[in-house]
């Protein structure tokens, strides 16, 4: 039996048609010519993320060719950088409006757009990533993600994910609650509220201008990503205290959303693997990022000299109190943001128990 033969064969046992081939050299090739031989399809994936930017846009592009790879072809997917199709933050319309059919980025970008978008990223104390998974995957997180996303005709799906991030780079020593005042420091979203209230001042500036306004003083301190990525950014040359943990972004989310009217349109079978593929992505970014992570960590702290710490507790303790009435008090402007966090907050302290004994207690124990 030729190898072209015995391949039919086993394409022809996988799909349980093996009846309708034996024997009958017309129907080999209707099958070798692609058994759903209706026309290719060409979806656009555009990104917040500059060109083949290290972990979030290698993981767009990974996707991409997931697809085309995993349907034969049938569905190719070409990724735009930002800017290169639409801007990085135009992501969510461009896909709402089907300009592109698919759209990699961050929920937390869209809180313009319905305000419990940002609970779908990370939030301050929120839940690591393998807890994130856990609620959206086999809690409530993904209904509710879907009908956050659903008035704009686009289905969300979670698309990677940074594990935990560090607490940021300073020029000085952050020793008590005090040293927050007046501190101006880049750090968007929630947490830049949490800092705000503790006196100082939050600065939202893009990733690209973050190492020149570190170094020249214009700030006093940043948080990026995490080892990895904050390495390729060079801050270490900018401030030498870099502070764990990312309290404000504990497993950040990013999102891979798709336009409803493009996915309803595909077959079932293109449909799985297109829902399959971001789904193996999700869990693949943050294999990457952690053993990125660790060897950056480990870099930084030998090899240039970075004094790598951990926030005092006190000061801990006040990030902590804080964030919580400010999560509690975003939450309360509407009720779809109310009822997402209800359910986060409520698996949260669910799982805190669990994941201390777990993780927690393994890790504890490594260093005795
Ligand atoms: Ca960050």
């Amino acid at each position: 039996m030729s190898s072209r033969r015995q391949f039919i064969s086993a394409a022809a046992a996988l799909v349980g048609s093996a009846g309708l081939l034996a024997g009958c050299n017309k129907k080999e090739e209707a099958i070798s010519s692609g058994s759903n031989s209706q026309e290719k399809i060409h979806w656009k994936l555009v990104t917040s993320w500059p060109a083949n930017f290290p972990g979030l846009g290698t993981s767009a592009n990974r996707i991409a060719e997931l697809i085309t790879q995993l349907s034969g072809g049938r569905l190719t997917v070409k990724v735009f950088a930002a800017g290169e199709l639409v801007g990085a933050l135009e992501v969510f319309d461009a896909v709402s409006a089907g300009i592109a059919q698919m759209g990699h980025s961050g929920a937390y970008y869209w809180k313009g757009k319905s305000r419990a978008a940002q609970f779908f990223s990370s939030v301050p104390f929120g839940l690591t990533a393998q807890e994130m998974n856990a609620w959206l995957y086999y809690g409530d997180g993904m209904a509710l993600w879907e009908e956050v996303y659903k008035p704009f005709g686009l289905i969300p799906n979670a698309g990677g994910n940074s594990g935990t991030q560090m607490g940021g780079w300073f020029n000085k020593e952050i020793n008590s609650v005090a040293d927050f005042k007046g501190l101006k420091m880049r750090m968007p979203g929630l947490g830049g509220e949490v800092i705000q209230r503790l006196g100082a001042i939050p600065v939202n500036l893009p990733g690209g201008e973050i190492f020149s306004a570190l170094q020249s003083g214009a700030i006093d301190a940043t948080e990026w990503v995490g080892p990895y990525n904050d390495l390729a950014f060079g801050l270490y040359k900018a401030a030498k205290n870099y502070y764990a943990p990312g309290w404000h972004e504990p497993g950040t989310v990013m999102e891979c959303m798709i336009n409803e009217k493009a996915f309803n349109a595909l077959p079932a079978d293109l449909q799985a693997i297109v829902k399959g593929a971001i789904r193996m992505v999700n869990h693949d970014m943050l294999a990457e990022f952690t053993m990125r992570n660790q060897k950056a960590l480990h870099d930084l702290a030998k090899q240039h000299g970075v004094k790598v710490k951990l926030f005092p507790e006190e000061v801990m303790r006040e990030l902590k109190r804080v964030s919580d009435a400010v999560l509690d008090e975003e939450a309360a402007k509407d009720p779809l943001t109310a009822k997402v966090w209800a359910s986060q907050k409520a698996f949260r302290d669910a799982v805190t128990p669990w994941t201390d004994m777990a993780e927690g207690a393994i890790i504890r124990a490594r260093s005795l």
